[in-house]
């Protein structure tokens, strides 16, 4: 992971006209897993990402690394058919 500096102060805009992310990350200790608490730009609302070189929890949700790959890169590239509708019974 590169020593990227992250964003650490509430409701500044990104170049999109969003929140940037406030983002801190701890190390691993023990048995536990480093991870990343991902806030809101705006709000106290929050995600926990536990990560290994194997599987990724968010928010309590364990899978492995292609699980989340099959359903986030192409959320993330926007690859996603937004005209298409989930219902209940998708999700
Ligand atoms: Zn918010």
């Amino acid at each position: 992971m590169p020593n990227k500096k992250r964003n650490r102060k509430l409701a500044i805009m990104d170049e999109h006209e969003g929140w940037k992310l406030r983002v801190y990350h701890k190390k691993g200790s023990g048995k536990k897993s480093p991870r990343f608490l991902v806030k809101c730009g705006c709000c106290d609302s929050s995600i926990e990402i536990f990560y290994s070189k194997t599987h990724i929890e968010i928010n309590g949700v364990h899978a492995s690394l292609n699980e989340w790959r099959e359903l986030l890169i192409p959320l993330l590239n926007g690859e996603v058919d937004f005209g298409d509708e989930l219902r209940e019974d998708d999700i």
